[in-house]
């Protein structure tokens, strides 16, 4: 035999109940054995209190009644429901005379509930021709006479519900009543609310059934609440003694008090959704034949009190003292944390009884104060707790380095000795995004990464659409899951908590606003977004000043653009450190060479302590195309320089490439690297334009090309035999110091040498360190372009993602 519960929402109108009915007649049809256990339909204990509270403070609680019935009797007016509205109809009229009631009579009330159910559940199986029959549970289940929360009276409900199946075992389905009972006088008791799981658990365990059905709202029990994490996973086993933790910590099916009979007999709970019954939901066993589970279950509405006494240390009794004034009090304590110098205690209790338990606190050490060993008692409101179920200490580090990345700094964490439990008290504000964070990383399911994109252009466009092609393939490869969350240029912002799509050209025209840094961060705190990356993939010298409000605000910076490396070193300092103290990282790979491997590969050298004693080479793919063709070919500067132009290999005023400006800066940013604290006014910059033509507008410079070839042919043809042009940045000096040499020259080289024989608009590095001698590390290859450029800042990406 198998007892099935089915509980409010199940039980409810149209969807809920058709399905029941239908899945109870599939079992029955199937030669099932099985037995009914329901609660009140819909809301209805909720209602019939609220009625009640109406009703005793001589309010007009009629019309509410009356909806009530109507719900109640829904479609099924042949059904004859009026022997207990009747009841409740004298009833409340009674209260609302009195303007009182006891627990006696509202127990008698609330039980209603259940017997509609039941009874109505019962006729409509009879009308599809299953032979139910109705049981009322005050008959069967004896209690003590603590209304509201009575306990059965094991001996007698056994013997009661065994004999009563006895006579009505075979084809008939029992529709029992669940939650209620009645005491020796057979006054009407309920079992406390939620009271029909308990109800069922106990029908099971008198009947030795074979398997308990739990049927919800729900699909089963989760790693953490699915509205809370989208990620969360259903668990499809789990132990009794795992699903015991989760009940201690609120979850309504798993009431240790319901567990327990269920325990005693080693029967199987399934938990179900009725709403989507072919699912196998979760079940819960004696013995497992995994390693354990692990999931988040979350304590709200609750409130830290904090006793802190300097003079508390060695004394004993005190904690005696604090838990007889809770104890007295009925005040429940759920979670305790101490230190071993015993200079405060903190206590969770539920929030409302928070201000009581300090006030009863502040009696209780009054003489303390005085003596000043007790100098403080708090409370924090506002707090939740979060439990992460199966976790054991030696890999606790993991969510937690995870929270203080994510700028989640727990009030106060404890564990379990036994049951692998750890808890952790963190702010309210911070519940959802903590709970997101430990779940991504405890269950190893994809971690997600929320990417805000500052520049939309070349770079950044293309990046995006990068991002969107490999998501899924890196989703599967590395577990990570990158969600942007946030396009931006100079004007507008599109903010989607969910990702942007592929079409996201037409979704900023259409749904971007204008914005500031601020909204950005709000958006992403309102949404409890972990993991945040800013990418800065503009030009703009102005939004560096975004950058540190956003590593405040735990963001992690990646960017393609110069700026910030190439301010003052002051700023370059404060940067660093706001980015440190806030445990954030800043990365800009693509900043010197594009995507090539060069700045990561010169801090894992300086890191590691190798002494880069020079580092030369060529550091724009412009310059590089120039004069690579220029020095090969028979045609003058300014047609190279024409064809540069043509091929969109320069910036739309050439003036930026030529003037060395730009290598300045990357030359800079790889100084900056070695910890020297050069200024860009400090490199020297060989500036490649003649004098005259540095002014003014760019059409008019770009009809004077020609005034630059006299100049070239003339350095070009005083070379040395078989030498070429190279316009190199290079960094020398003693680079122990705080400063370095910074230049940016053209040279002349001979060609049968790595420099002298780059081709193309190739970039080329070579760093000189002392273990490598003169035979430089070199890293070569395309130094530009929106591709390679957007690759990069993709692989920083990555870089951040894997790290913590
Ligand atoms: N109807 C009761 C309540 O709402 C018992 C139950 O549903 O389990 O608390
Ligand atoms: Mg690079």
């Amino acid at each position: 035999m198998k007892i099935l519960k089915f509980g409010g929402k199940s039980l409810s109108n149209g969807d809920g109940i058709n399905k029941v009915v239908t899945i109870i007649t599939d079992k029955v049809n199937q030669g099932e054995q099985i037995a009914i256990v329901v609660s009140a339909r819909g809301n209805a204990t909720d209602e019939l209190e609220e009625i009640l509270d109406i009703a005793s403070k001589n309010g007009d609680y009629k019309p509410l009644f009356e909806d009530f019935k109507k719900y109640q009797q829904d479609d099924y007016q042949e059904v004859d429901l009026s022997e207990e509205f009747n009841v409740l109809e004298k009833l409340f009229e009674g209260v609302s005379l009195i303007g009182d009631y006891s627990n006696k009579i509202k127990d008698q009330i609330l039980s209603k509930g259940e017997l509609l159910s039941a009874k109505l559940l019962t006729a409509i199986l009879v009308e599809n021709g299953i032979n139910a029959r109705f049981a009322d549970t005050r008959e069967l289940i004896k209690t003590d006479s603590k209304f509201g929360d009575a306990q059965p009276l094991e001996q007698i409900s056994k013997k009661n519900v065994i004999n009563y199946f006895k006579q009505n075992n075979g084809t008939t389905v029992n529709i029992v009543t669940g939650f209620i009972g009645s005491n020796n006088n057979n006054d009407t008791t309920t079992l406390g609310r939620n009271g029909s799981n308990y109800t069922a658990s106990l029908i099971a365990n008198y009947l030795n059934a074979d398997e308990l059905q739990n049927y919800t709202h729900v699909d089963g029990i989760y790693t953490a609440n699915p509205d809370l994490v989208l990620d969360a996973k259903k668990i499809d086993h789990l132990t009794f003694n795992e699903a015991n933790e989760l009940a201690n910590f609120g979850a309504t099916i798993l009431h240790a008090k319901t567990i327990i009979p269920l325990l005693e007999k080693n029967i199987p709970l399934r938990i179900l959704n009725t709403f989507n019954h072919e699912n196998k939901g979760t079940l819960i066993t004696s013995n497992s034949n995994k390693e354990g589970i692990k999931t988040l279950s979350v304590l709200e509405n609750v409130s830290l009190v904090n006793l802190e006494g300097r003079g508390l240390l060695g004394k004993t009794g005190v904690d005696a003292r604090i838990f007889r004034v809770m104890g007295d009090n009925d005040i429940s304590v759920s979670i305790i944390s101490q230190g071993s110098s015993e200079r405060g205690i903190g206590l969770v209790v539920a929030a409302d009884k928070a201000t009581k338990a300090m006030i009863e606190l502040e009696k209780e050490f009054e003489n303390d104060f005085y003596s000043k060993d007790v100098n403080k008692i708090t409370v924090t409101d506002n707090v939740s707790v979060i439990s992460i179920i199966g976790q054991d200490l030696s890999t606790f580090h993991k969510p937690y380095t995870a929270l203080i990345k994510n700028k989640i700094v727990p009030i106060l964490f404890n564990n379990t000795v036994t049951g692998k439990n750890v808890s952790l008290v963190v702010k309210k504000s911070q519940l959802n995004k903590a709970l997101n964070v430990i779940h991504g990383e405890i269950f190893g399911v994809s971690k997600k990464i929320n990417i805000a994109i500052f520049g939309h252009g070349l770079v950044g466009g293309t990046l995006i659409n990068q991002i969107l092609e490999s998501a899924a393939t890196i989703e599967k490869r590395k577990d990570i899951k990158l969600n942007v969350f946030a396009i931006a240029n100079s004007s507008n912002v599109l903010l989607n908590k969910n990702g942007v799509t592929p079409n996201w050209k037409n979704e900023i025209q259409n749904n971007g606003f204008s914005y500031t840094i601020d909204d950005v961060i709000a958006y992403a705190n309102e949404h409890h977004l972990e993991n945040l990356i800013a990418i800065d993939n503009t030009a703009s010298a102005t939004f560096v000043e975004n950058y540190i409000p956003l590593a405040e605000s735990s963001f992690d910076l990646i960017s393609s653009n110069k700026v910030a490396n190439t301010l003052s070193y002051s700023f370059y300092k404060k940067l660093r450190k706001v980015l440190a103290d806030n445990q954030k990282s800043y990365l800009y790979e693509t900043n010197v060479g594009a995507g090539l491997p060069l700045i990561d590969t010169i801090k894992l050298l300086h890191l590691s302590g190798e002494n880069i004693t020079k580092i030369k080479g060529v550091f724009s793919g412009t310059l590089s195309y120039l004069f690579n063709n220029f020095s090969a070919k028979d045609a003058s500067f300014s047609e190279i320089l024409k064809e540069a132009i043509d091929n969109g290999y320069t910036e739309p005023d050439p003036r930026e490439d030529l003037c060395g400006n730009d290598v300045g800066r990357k030359l800079l940013i790889l100084a900056r690297e070695l910890d020297l604290q050069n200024e860009f006014e400090e490199v020297d910059i060989q500036n490649l334009i003649p004098e005259h033509l540095r002014e003014g507008d760019v059409s008019d410079f770009l009809n004077k090309l020609t005034e630059f070839d006299p100049i070239y042919a003339k350095i070009k043809e005083e070379q040395k035999p078989n030498h070429v042009l190279r316009y190199i940045g290079e960094l020398s000096g003693d680079l122990q110091n705080d400063k370095g040499n910074l230049e940016v020259k053209l040279v002349s080289v001979p060609s049968d040498t790595a420099l002298g024989g780059l081709k193309g608009s190739d970039s080329f590095f070579e760093i000189y360190t002392e273990s490598y001698g003169d035979r430089p590390i070199v890293i070569q290859g395309a130094g530009a372009g929106s591709a390679v450029t957007a690759r990069g800042v993709f692989g920083d990406i990555l870089r951040l993602s894997d790290k913590g």
